[in-house]
C-alpha cells in the first residue's frame, strides 16, 4: 500500500493514532490540510520528507502529487484533521484514486467533537437524558439538505455537537432555541486539545455574548444538550442490580 488518508486527531500531536504516526514517520511525501491540522503532528517525519501544505492547493493539484508519488514509488501520508470522514472533502479525493486505479488505504482520527467532550468531562449519552448524538453544521458556502435544518434536527433534544459554526452563534442559538427550552446548557471549545484551548459554557441565552466576550469566532466546537449538565440515571453498565455479558447481578435481578 502507498497512500494512506490518515486523521490527524483535534491538535495535541499525541492524540493521534499509532498506526497513522507510524505512516507519517515512514512517508516520503505528506499532504497535510494546513489550514487545521498542528503542523507538530508532522515532527515524526523523516529528515528528507516532502511536505505540501494542502490549503492552498485545488483538488486536482492535490491528485497530481499523490499520481506522480505513485508513479515513483513513494509512500504517501494525505493528513486529514480529526477524523478525515467528518467534513473532510475526502470522499472527491477517494472516488479520484479509485476511478484512476490507485490503492489506498484509510486510517480513522480522534474527531474534535470527541477531544470536546474530553475537554468539558461529559458524557454524550447520559441514561434517561439522550441516548443519540447528531454530529451537523449550520448552512454555510455548503448547502445543509432541508431536512436536516438545525431547528429540525433540534427537535428530538438529543445531545449535538455543531461544527463549522460558530461564527453563526447568533444563528445556531436561533435555530436550537425553536425546540429546545432557553435554559438548556450549551458549550463552546476552540482548539480542543491545543495548547490555547479556550471554552466558554452557558445557557441558548447567555452563549452568544459569551462567544463574543471571549472572542471565540473559528475553529470552535459547540455542543448543546442536558448533558452537559442535568440529573441522569446511572449506566446499566456498572449498576450493581444489572448482570451483563461479563458479570453477574450482585442482587440476582437483571
Ligand atoms: N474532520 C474534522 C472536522 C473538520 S471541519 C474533525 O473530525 O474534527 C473543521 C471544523 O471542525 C471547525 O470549524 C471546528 O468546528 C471543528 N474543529 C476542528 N478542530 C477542532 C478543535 N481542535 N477544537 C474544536 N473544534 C475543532
Amino acid at each position: 500500500m502507498q497512500v494512506y488518508f490518515i486523521g490527524a486527531g483535534p491538535g495535541d500531536p499525541e492524540l493521534i493514532t499509532v498506526k497513522g504516526q507510524k505512516i507519517i514517520k515512514k512517508a516520503d511525501v505528506i499532504i497535510y490540510a494546513g489550514s487545521l491540522v498542528n503542523p507538530d503532528v508532522l515532527n515524526v517525519a523523516q529528515d528528507g520528507a516532502e511536505i505540501h501544505n494542502s490549503a492552498s492547493m485545488t483538488l486536482e493539484e492535490v491528485l497530481e502529487i499523490i499520481e506522480s508519488a505513485v508513479a515513483e514509488d513513494k509512500l504517501v501520508a494525505r493528513v486529514h484533521t480529526g477524523d478525515p470522514s467528518l467534513y473532510g472533502a475526502i470522499q472527491e479525493q477517494i472516488d479520484a484514486l479509485v476511478e484512476k486505479g490507485i490503492d489506498f488505504k484509510i486510517i480513522p482520527g480522534v474527531s474534535s467533537f470527541l477531544a470536546t467532550a474530553a475537554s468539558l468531562k461529559r458524557e454524550y449519552t447520559l441514561p434517561d437524558v439522550s441516548q443519540t448524538m447528531i454530529v451537523t453544521r449550520l448552512e454555510g458556502r455548503t448547502s445543509v439538505p432541508d431536512k436536516e435544518k438545525l431547528h429540525k434536527l433540534a427537535q428530538h433534544n438529543a445531545s449535538m455537537a455543531i461544527f463549522l459554526s460558530v461564527h453563526m452563534i447568533e444563528d445556531v442559538v436561533k435555530e436550537l432555541a425553536v425546540e429546545y427550552p432557553a435554559d438548556t446548557p450549551i458549550a463552546v471549545v476552540q482548539k480542543a486539545s491545543w495548547p490555547d484551548e479556550k471554552k466558554v459554557i452557558g445557557t441558548l441565552e447567555t452563549i452568544a455574548a459569551k462567544v463574543k466576550k471571549a472572542e471565540i469566532d473559528k475553529t470552535a466546537m459547540i455542543v448543546v444538550g442536558d448533558f452537559l449538565d442535568t440529573e441522569y440515571s446511572r449506566s446499566k453498565l456498572y449498576d450493581k442490580d444489572f448482570s451483563h455479558e461479563y458479570r453477574t447481578s450482585k442482587t440476582g435481578s437483571q
